[in-house]
């Protein structure tokens, strides 16, 4: 039998979209062998290295470049092993793990570090999963809980369609002021003792100024309410004192993604200094949301968190001084910035309202075309349903920082953005002078190998 021969295929009810699977199905149709589908595979990771990783000027805000240790780390041994369970001997199910235990042990105790905490959790193989644990731990299904609405920044996970929902939990809005871009306190005030939320969730993927943990703490404390601030996004300008620091300020909990601006291996990780929460905290850890949960990763997020802490405050006070340039950049060129009265952004994000050139997915697409990666985003105006075609882009500046560039390259970046959001030029004509721009800056900074650029 030929093994390699086409099954017969219905896919009406695929979820993802289908052009691009009946795509991967012709390449396989017409692969030779085994192996030949497999370089099909080793040749798109390839594709995507050297257009996104060398060619492209990568805006996105949730993602960031890895040092060459981080991601020689990711690659390495470790990562074939199984350790399943708690650190330690008699915690494990598996003998073998003497040099997994201090691998995780110094992961732990380096995070605690960066995070100035008393507790951490590094298992998670997303942040989602680690918000999952947060829920676990601290909520019954039925609970009331209040999180930000998608528009207004807030995250999925922390809504009915993602972790939460999920749990079986009640979700009220917390009131946002949508110009301010924060909460509207005055609000929440009249509305927390009104629903008693067991969790009042601060999660924001829309993030550009800091968020009032104390106050609300304050204000849901008289029931016994939790404060969980989900940091996914500004995780790094925590720890590297860039922004506000939510333990400290009273928050429970803080959950937060390696691969954002930590600029470390794509997972989650969870903070938090109360001893009461711990033991239902780590055991929702495991054995309920990670089992086999990726030693090499594992052993990447260490050496990350030592490159934030010898390089984090300079790091990352450059990302948002980068974000504040770019975005100061944009608005002198006609594109309307949010937040603008309050001096754009305190963290890695721009959010460009470009409602009046044409929405946000086809702005992204045309800067595509150029090679400058953004997202289209909701803004406050717009509806959850609008998900498609919202009237925002969300610009980020963590990898163009890691990459040796400062103010003056924001600049640049900002007249090709103008020359295609705004004056209609065509992307295809513009790519070369895009191209030209990124060649030369090739490396990591911020790491070990490379230190600091000269900026
Ligand atoms: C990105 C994000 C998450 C999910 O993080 P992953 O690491 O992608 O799972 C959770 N909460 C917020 C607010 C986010 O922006």
């Amino acid at each position: 039998m030929n093994q390699t021969a086409p099954r017969h295929y219905d896919n009406s009810f695929e979820v993802h979209d289908k052009d691009a699977l009946a795509r991967a199905r012709a390449l396989l149709d017409g692969a030779r062998d085994f192996a030949a589908m497999g370089k099909a595979v080793t040749d798109a990771v390839q594709r995507n290295a050297t257009w996104r990783g060398e060619q492209c000027v990568n805006l996105l805000a949730p993602e960031a470049p890895t040092s060459p240790g981080v991601r020689a780390l990711l690659a390495s041994e470790i990562g074939t092993r199984a350790a399943e369970g708690h650190i330690g001997p008699v915690n494990r199910w598996f003998a073998g793990t003497r040099h997994i235990d201090e691998v995780e042990a110094l992961c732990v105790e380096l995070l605690k570090r960066y995070f100035r905490c008393r507790y951490a959790d590094h298992r998670m193989c997303a942040s989602m999963i680690g918000n999952a644990v947060v829920y676990q731990a601290l909520t019954e299904p039925g609970d009331v809980i209040m999180t930000v609405a998608q528009p207004l920044g807030g995250h999925s996970s922390n809504r009915e369609i993602g972790p939460a929902g999920g749990r079986g939990l009640k979700i009220v809005d917390i009131p946002m002021d949508p110009v301010e871009l924060t909460v509207d306190l005055e609000s929440f005030r009249r509305v927390a003792p009104l629903v008693r939320p067991k969790v009042v969730t601060l999660g924001l993927s829309m993030t550009l100024f800091p968020l009032p943990v104390a106050e609300m703490k304050a204000i849901i404390a008289p029931w016994g309410g939790k404060l969980f601030f989900d940091g996914a996004h500004q995780l790094g300008l925590v720890g590297g004192r860039q922004f506000q620091d939510p333990l400290a300020e009273g928050a429970d909990i803080m959950t937060g993604s390696a691969g954002k601006t930590f600029s470390g291996p794509q997972s989650g990780i969870i903070v938090w200094d109360d001893p009461s929460i711990t033991e239902a905290v780590t055991t929702a850890v495991f054995p309920i949301w990670a089992a086999t949960h990726q030693v090499n990763r594992v052993a990447a997020l260490a050496l990350a968190t030592a490159e934030m802490l010898e390089f984090g405050e300079t790091y990352m006070a450059r990302i948002v001084a980068n974000a504040q340039a770019l975005a100061k950049a944009l608005e002198a060129r006609g594109i309307p910035m949010l937040g603008s009265h309050k001096g754009y952004t305190r963290t890695h994000q721009t959010i460009a309202d470009v409602g009046s050139y044409g929405r946000g997915l086809a702005a992204a697409q045309k800067l595509e075309r150029a090679n400058i990666i953004v997202n289209k985003n909701l803004l406050p105006r717009d509806k959850p349903e609008d998900w498609d075609y919202p009237s925002g882009l969300r610009i980020g500046t963590i990898e163009v920082t890691r990459l040796g560039m400062g103010p003056k390259e924001m600049e640049r970046i900002a007249d090709f953005m103008a020359d295609i959001v705004v004056k209609g030029t065509d992307p295809e004509k513009l790519k070369p002078a895009v191209l030209e721009f990124r060649q030369p800056f090739q490396k990591v900074y911020y790491c070990f190998e490379h230190g600091l650029p000269a900026v």
